[in-house]
């Protein structure tokens, strides 16, 4: 019985990690649950799930639960320490971090520093501190298994390959929405338009990232980290039909990929498993029912949120967690119509500019880092507001 905390429990990876789970009850048990917001949904995975701890935003929400589930519930927990402490001091075996944004940094590396495994979605906390994240992994002996689909396809490709015998790495991006949208129109996109991914359902952050294409930007620098290759051997194709899910090119030509239908329950389930594959109720891979499968190279000019994430990786140090920090305050504008999508990219470009670079080996260089992106990329908003000029 593998013991499991998850954290976003609520959210689009946590519910289908919750799914698995019901449809394979002898093999994990459910430690405990965290969420933000959505608290019926979350007591309704309480009920069925019974975990011993849960962990909420804010106290008020906190006294809510306890007074529904009473002394014979969960501890209910609150705060940044009641997520920390679910990650590290709750007898989970392995820790489902599904936090969306840099959020989630602290209780993923609580839980690495507590010798626990993480299956890995919020990709957000390897941009933010990769260099941190990893040098933790390596001292407390633990396993950081990928749940992104990229980057579980790239962990699957390579299995049983030399790590050395590899060239580069190709991560596949069905382009989003707007893949044939030309750069006049993108200005007019609503929020609504970016929201309707044309191949996967996610949560609302990760939907407009992939709209903008920072997605991909975000996933070149999670699997720099993951993976320990530099920019320049991390290509991105687009691939519109999300069916091969990324590829391995090693020194001799070959090229080793992992292919199946879009659905996230297939590399969170690897993670969760692995080296076991556990059987899924999901429709097969029909390839000839499919039929055409295409590539083609990505539009930076269109695109240039992806060209920020591998300037970003490239200058190192802080400038990832300020480029981070500056797109999480402007999609969060961009969804509640303070900005236009193109927007997004002009926010995120001039927080960078304005940034002196740091080196990034202590959380607290990279929280402050994040911080005074936050502020910068706020006034920008608010100055793109008065002046009305979306
Ligand atoms: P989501 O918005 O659907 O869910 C996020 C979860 O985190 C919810 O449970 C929410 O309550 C919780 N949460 C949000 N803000 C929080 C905060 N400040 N403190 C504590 N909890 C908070 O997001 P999602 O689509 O499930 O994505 C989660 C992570 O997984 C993201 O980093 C995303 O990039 C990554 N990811 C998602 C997918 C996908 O298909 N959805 C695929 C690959 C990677
Ligand atoms: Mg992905």
């Amino acid at each position: 019985m593998k013991r499991l905390a998850i954290l976003g429990s609520t959210g689009s990876i946590g519910v289908s990690t919750l799914e698995i789970i019901a449809e394979h009850p002898n093999r994990f048990q459910v430690v405990a649950l965290t969420a933000g917001r959505n608290l019926e949904l979350l007591a309704e995975q309480i009920e069925r799930f019974r975990p011993e701890y849960v962990a909420v935003l804010n106290s008020f929400d906190a006294d809510q639960l306890h007074d529904r589930f009473g002394a014979g519930g969960p501890h209910i927990l609150h705060g940044t320490t009641g997520l920390v402490s679910c990650a590290a001091d709750t007898g989970a075996d392995m820790v489902v971090s599904a936090i969306v944004g840099a959020a989630g940094l602290e209780p993923t590396l609580a839980a690495i520093e507590s010798g626990k495994d993480v299956a890995l979605a919020n990709k957000e906390t390897l941009v933010v501190a990769g260099r941190l994240v990893m040098r933790a992994v390596a001292r407390h002996g633990c396993h950081l298994f990928p749940v992104d689909s990229e980057h579980s396809a790239i962990f699957q490709s390579l299995q049983g390959h030399r790590k050395a015998d590899v060239k580069r790495l190709i991560l596949t991006a069905s382009g989003g929405p707007f893949r044939n949208h030309a750069l006049e129109d993108l200005a007019k996109v609503s929020a609504e338009d970016a929201l309707a991914h044309p191949n996967w359902t996610m949560g609302r952050k990760i939907s407009v990232d992939s709209a903008t294409m920072m997605n991909k930007g975000l996933e070149v620098i999670e699997a720099h980290w993951l993976f320990a290759l530099p920019a320049d051997r991390i290509d991105v194709h687009i691939h519109p039909e999300s069916i091969v899910h990324s590829m391995v090119e090693y020194v001799d030509g070959a090229v080793i990929a992992q292919l199946g239908i879009p659905d996230m329950k297939t590399p969170i389930a690897y993670a969760l498993s692995f080296p076991e594959r556990m059987p899924l109720d999901l429709p097969p891979l029909d390839l000839c029912e499919r039929g055409l499968l295409q590539f083609e190279k990505p539009d930076f000019d269109r695109f240039p949120c992806l060209g920020l994430a591998y300037s970003a990786l490239r200058k190192g140090g802080t400038a990832p967690a300020v480029m981070n920090a500056a797109n999480e305050i402007a999609v969060e504008a961009f969804l509640s119509g303070q900005i236009g999508f193109m927007n997004i990219a002009e926010i995120i470009q001039s927080v960078m500019d304005q940034h002196h670079l740091q080196s990034a080996d202590t959380l607290q260089q990279v929280l402050s880092a994040d911080a005074w992106a936050r502020q910068v990329a706020v006034e920008h908003v608010m100055r793109i507001e008065s002046e009305g000029v979306k």
